[in-house]
């Protein structure tokens, strides 16, 4: 035994599937202006800073945490105005939320059918959850839901599984709800619309929930400033979730995070406010860069804005040279070729960046 490398003992043990996989990348961002991940910018007041630490302090950090997190989810039921017969179910992250939804409808043969480019993680996850995964192509000149291939699609692969960012990512765009609900319709699977950018974004489909049996949505906290305590959810029949439930690990969300996200909710409008600012510096920038020649911007109603110049991995080294850290989607999907996706920062943050944009178009031939 002790001959063999562990490298090639892991190689030889190892389902191919994980072994053919990319690890999802998270660069190192110390030092930079960071607006890669679509993380909020800014911090909840100092007031309340001190007041999630004076409640942090009392925490039972040497217990379980309440492993129903029943004062979480009847917060987040109430904040959505869920009727009766429809609950939450909590994640680490909705990322957990996708695999436990992966392995909950994985019967031999099954599908999951989502857009490309979408999120990523989508498809991650059925690879290694052994899912097979079909992605039907948006439209190439500007994104949008091409419905008449995505009913085809649904006809043909009959999927189990399907899941639409409403925003989408890394897109921005928001579809139609009337396509929506032609695919909620047309769909013999479950249909989960994954609304992580619902702070920045004009529509939900939370008010639908009632009439579509097929349908539970998922949002994170994510993306409204609580990127760190990792903290998503899937709202809907409780039909539904007692049964997703069985499969959700034991106190999978900590002490920590069920007391501040709970703390947070009890101001929401704080950070709904910061999403308020987010959304009106969105349009300032979208503006900035629409007036650039050289830049494609795209519609977003998500924190974020995708946009296509000529080099665009020259462009993204440019910008990080000058201290800017955005997300290079160049070489990804091939739809996304000399795609560049920017966070919504502070104003200056943005400034930054508009800034070292242009001094970076103007360093490439
Ligand atoms: C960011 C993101 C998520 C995942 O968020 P978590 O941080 O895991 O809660 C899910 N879906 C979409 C579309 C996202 O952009």
């Amino acid at each position: 035994m002790s001959s063999i490398s562990a490298s090639s003992l892991a190689s030889s043990l190892l389902r191919c599937e994980l072994l053919d996989l990319h690890a999802y990348h998270v660069p190192d961002s110390a030092g930079y202006i960071k607006l890669d991940a679509m993380e909020n910018p800014y911090q909840v007041p100092s007031a309340l800073r001190a007041e999630i630490a004076g409640m942090l302090a009392g925490a039972e950090i040497n217990r379980y945490p309440d492993p129903g997190a029943a004062a979480l989810k009847s917060k987040i039921s109430a904040l959505l105005g869920l009727p009766e017969g429809m609950g939450v179910l909590l994640g680490n992250g909705s990322d957990e939320l996708i695999q436990l939804l992966a392995l909950a409808l994985n019967k031999p043969g099954a599908t999951l059918l989502s857009v490309e480019p979408s999120f990523v993680m989508y498809k991650m996850i059925a690879t290694f959850t052994g899912m097979r995964y079909v992605g039907v192509p948006l439209a190439v000149s500007d994104f949008s839901l091409d419905l008449a291939a995505t009913l085809a699609a649904i006809r043909r692969e009959q999927p189990a599984l399907v899941f639409l960012a409403y925003p989408n990512n890394p897109t921005g765009n928001l579809f139609p709800a009337d396509a929506l609900r032609q695919i909620i319709e047309a769909t013999p699977g479950l249909v989960v619309v994954d609304e992580a950018y619902y702070a920045f974004a004009s529509d939900s489909f939370i008010s639908q929930l009632s009439r579509y049996p097929n349908l539970l949505v998922m949002r994170t906290f994510s993306k409204l400033g609580m990127a760190g305590l990792r903290l998503g959810f899937l709202a809907g029949s409780n039909a539904w979730l007692e049964q997703l439930e069985k499969l959700r690990l034991p106190y999978n969300v900590g002490v920590l995070p069920q007391l501040v996200a709970g703390k947070l909710l009890d101001h929401h409008e704080v950070l709904l406010q910061q999403a308020g600012q987010i959304k009106r510096d969105r349009a300032l920038l979208y503006q900035q860069l629409q007036a650039i020649p050289a830049v494609q911007v795209f519609p977003s109603e998500a924190n974020f804005l995708l946009f296509r110049v000529a080099h665009a991995t020259q462009v993204f080294n440019g910008l990080k040279q000058r201290g800017v850290l955005i997300k290079n989607l160049n070489g990804g999907h091939p739809m996304l070729h000399d795609c560049l996706r920017v966070t919504v920062g502070t104003p200056q943050e943005n400034e930054r960046f508009v800034t070292a944009l242009k001094e970076s178009l103007s360093h490439v031939q």
